[in-house]
């Protein structure tokens, strides 16, 4: 981990110098054998079985874009920026290696406050839990003076040659299944915003002071989990023809699938597992979930739930045909072409 400075008094580069050195500490306590070399020298070095092959992702989280930081507390914005990458890791199938984390803060962000801890500490706080939780070490890094706050992290996984689980694989007559409950992160998000518009909330707090009760609700959008246990399952059974994570969101996750695969996809509304609070439409184009979508044969036995969380089987894939929608959503009313509806940037 480096840093780069405009001009700097002594006195600035030195607590620069003890923030590294705080990071470089907290992140060699959750190091594991795959990483040969960590922070500290110029390059970290990572060593991979003999017949694995590397998964790489990287994630850029934006202040005002991405997390807002008079709305989301620092933990959640540490712990999100990871599981980002590592939701993308498990739609793989890959095993996490190792994270790699440039961050650009104003100064102020890195300063302890009167009422505690600084927002960076905060930050690596709700990283490093999570980094610990799903072994994967923070390898190395950059830090940086910025006007604004912005997280880019690149999670490095491994993942025996030739067996990663892709958006490609889907093949008509495949059954498509969901890992987990859909729609909490949109619903979350929701009631964040509506707290943060509150007239209870005078000069919006940063961030805002949000009640244990309130956080209970707001779990899935502020702490999400990424399913690295299940991809790698998935990816281990040998069961799963193609797999993708929900980022963006069901209908636009799924519409990237089935254009990868040169297919068409039915959703049932009926089984589909929507997140208690969270509407039908959340569910469907709701962001940030970070469920697995994935398909796999009639024949493949899939059981009800994989390491601890359920999974629900929502849909088919099918042949693509001419007047047949990308993917429709089958309800008692009949079957209705599904647009995406999800995230998209520069749209
Ligand atoms: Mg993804």
């Amino acid at each position: 981990m480096t840093t780069r400075r405009t001009a700097s008094s002594p006195a600035t580069k030195l607590s620069e110098l003890s923030l590294l050195s705080q990071i470089r500490s907290r992140a060699s306590r959750a190091s594991t054998s795959a990483v040969s070399l960590g922070i500290g020298d110029d390059c970290a070095l990572l060593r991979l079985g003999p017949s694995e092959e590397l998964a790489v992702t990287t994630d850029l989280s934006i202040a005002g874009r991405h997390f807002q930081l008079d709305w989301h507390p620092p933990e959640s914005v540490g712990h999100r920026a990871l599981a980002r990458g590592l939701s993308d890791l498990a739609a793989m199938g890959a095993r996490p290696v190792a994270a790699f984390l440039s961050l650009g803060l104003p100064r102020e962000l890195t300063k302890s406050s009167a009422r505690g801890r600084s927002w960076i500490n905060r930050f690596f706080d709700g990283l490093l839990a999570l980094a610990e939780i799903h072994r994967t070490p923070l390898a190395g890094g950059d830090l940086a003076e910025s006007p604004i706050a912005i997280a880019d992290i690149v999670l490095v996984g491994a993942v025996p040659r030739g067996k990663a689980l892709l958006r490609s694989g889907a093949r008509p007559g495949d059954l498509l299944y969901g890992t987990g409950k859909l729609g909490g992160a949109a619903a979350g998000l929701a009631r964040l915003a509506d707290f943060a518009a509150a007239p209870t909330q005078p000069g919006h707090p940063k961030p805002l002071n949000i009640s244990e009760n309130l956080a209970t609700q707001l779990t899935s959008h502020l702490y999400p989990q990424p399913r690295i246990p299940q991809g790698l399952w998935l990816r281990q059974r040998g069961l799963a023809t193609a797999a993708i994570d929900l980022s963006d969101s069901l209908s636009t996750d799924l519409a990237h699938l089935c254009i990868e695969s040169s297919v068409t996809a039915e959703i049932d509304a009926a089984p589909l597992p929507i997140h208690p609070g969270a509407t039908l439409q959340q569910a469907l184009h709701g962001g940030e979930d970070y469920e697995l979508l994935f398909t796999a044969p009639p024949s493949a036995r899939i059981p009800q739930s994989i390491a601890g969380v359920p999974i629900t089987r929502i849909g088919r894939i099918l042949s693509p045909r001419k007047g047949r929608p990308l993917v429709a959503l089958v309800t008692a009313q009949g079957k209705h072409p599904l647009t995406p509806e999800g995230w998209e940037h520069f749209s």
